[in-house]
């Protein structure tokens, strides 16, 4: 059997891609790593990669204690599983929203003569993305609202893929929402299986056949553990940032595969206020833009033994935190034993404390004892750039190997310092779109 088309992963690119090409009625073979993640439990399956950050550099710089974030290694985190990352996403949906600056995906790839605005739109119509609205704000949101207004600061709504109608306001989207409620990549495989998609779930692919030209097919290695060649007319990569560039260097691509590694650097800074509750509000429901960065409210569980060890003994409804999420330098390597370097460079470190100093200003106003503050150890959930656009892939996502394409986060140049789900999605899309023309030409 020769496949129209197959895709590599279950994630934001590899569904939608599947979902649209399943939908014109192409045959579609989609083939997954993981097993499928229980909603409720997705967060469960979070992988996390160390992140190398040679921090040495800045040890002489003024104030280098004040930041405790730089105390710990970073990490980076994944899911492998049917869905893809999603399922544990907060459902932040952004692209080109108030403020957003020159790293925005859409200025990115319109220098590569892209222009997504269609895509996005559509994009944003299926995953039902609206900011949140005031009655699901809740009270410890409002609080940091008001008061990061009151600073001087701009606040607006976060935009959220959430049907609002099923949301109960639990605050746990990241466990996977058992409502349904927030849009995951699930939603999109179970239509491409309605249209009549094929997935095989535990089947991790290994490399893509071709003959230096043409591409051929995949082979990978099954849930019994026999490897196994699929054919197909074009393969779609969609394995993620840390593992489509595995493949394509298993396949012999290897020119800048694996290199230009960002992850959208955070560190989240938190301290005591005694039953703040904003451990069950909807996560990051409103966001502060600052240009190459952004704050917006958010509990982390991390802050709790860093507050105890200053002796502030805290439950989580005590604590109140806010994230700084950077667009940092895209200089990371997927190094060949899997192990990933991500340096964090003067440029990262300046817009982690100058948001840091922010948190910590708001959070005083606020009434938190500055004596509690912690914060996180840096940490990136959205590894992106290491298949890039005018590097590995050309504008319509193809690389040199005709019928070879990526779709996931490593096609995106440079860190948008944004969650880039939407931008995926929309890439998809595209991808898609362009797919069913070139397969009605060649029937005509
Ligand atoms: C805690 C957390 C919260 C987040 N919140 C948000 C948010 O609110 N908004 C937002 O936009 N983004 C968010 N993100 C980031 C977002 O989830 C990812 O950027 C996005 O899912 C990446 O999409 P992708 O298609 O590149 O890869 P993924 O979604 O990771 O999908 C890759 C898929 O490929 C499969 N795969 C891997 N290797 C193979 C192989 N060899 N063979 C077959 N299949 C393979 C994997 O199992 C997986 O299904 C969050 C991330 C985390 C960790």
């Amino acid at each position: 059997m020769i496949y129209d088309v197959i895709v590599v992963g279950t994630g934001a690119g590899g569904a939608t891609v599947a979902r649209e090409l399943s939908l014109k009625g192409l045959e579609v073979l989609i083939l997954e790593k993981g097993e499928f993640n229980q909603a409720g439990a997705a967060v469960e399956h979070i992988k996390t990669a160390e992140l190398t950050l040679d921090k040495e550099e800045f040890e002489e710089m003024e104030n280098y204690d004040r930041y405790d974030f730089l105390d710990h290694q970073g990490e980076l985190m994944y899911i492998e599983g049917v869905g893809g990352t999603t399922p544990v996403s907060l459902a932040n949906a952004c692209y080109a929203c108030t403020s957003c600056y020159s790293n925005s995906p859409t200025a990115q790839f319109k220098i590569h003569d892209l222009e997504l605005f269609e895509e996005l739109i559509e994009a944003s119509r299926d995953l039902n993305v609206g900011p949140l609205p005031q009655h699901l704000t809740g009270p410890a949101t409002r609080k940091i609202w008001e008061t990061t207004k009151k600073l001087g600061y701009f606040v607006e709504p976060m935009p959220k893929f959430i049907d609002y109608s099923k949301c109960n306001n639990c605050g746990l989207c990241i466990l996977g929402c058992e409502r349904g409620a927030k849009w995951d990549a699930n939603k999109f495989v179970e239509d491409a299986i309605k249209a009549n998609a094929t997935l095989i779930p535990n089947f991790k692919v290994t490399k893509v056949v071709h003959d230096g030209n043409e591409c051929d097919g995949v082979e990978g290695i099954d849930r019994a553990g026999e490897s196994k060649t699929y054919h197909g007319k074009r393969v779609i990569l969609a394995a993620g940032a840390l593992n489509t560039p595995k493949i394509l260097i298993n396949s012999g691509i290897s020119e800048g595969v694996g290199q230009s590694l960002f992850t959208d650097l955070f560190i989240t800074v938190g301290g005591f206020l005694k039953d703040n509750g904003l451990n069950s509000e909807i996560p990051m429901g409103i966001k502060s833009e600052f240009g190459p960065y952004f704050i917006s409210p958010h509990f982390s569980n991390q802050l709790i033994p860093l507050m105890a060890r200053k002796g502030f003994k805290a439950e989580p409804k005590d604590v109140i935190g806010l994230m700084v999420k950077i667009a940092d330098e895209a200089n990371g390597t997927l190094n060949q034993d899997g192990t990933i370097t991500k340096p964090l460079n003067s440029a990262d470190l300046k817009l982690l404390t100058e948001g840091y100093d922010k948190c910590v200003e708001i959070l005083t106003e606020i009434g938190v004892d500055p004596e509690s503050i912690v914060s996180t150890p840096i940490r990136g959930a959205h590894p992106g750039g290491t298949a890039a656009m005018g590097k590995v892939v050309d504008k319509s996502l193809e690389t040199k190997i005709n019928g070879l394409y990526v779709a996931d986060a490593s096609v995106i140049p440079q860190a948008p310092g944004r969650p880039p789900i939407l931008t995926i999605t929309s890439l998809a899309k595209r991808l898609a779109k362009n797919i069913i023309h070139d397969a009605l030409e060649l029937k005509n």
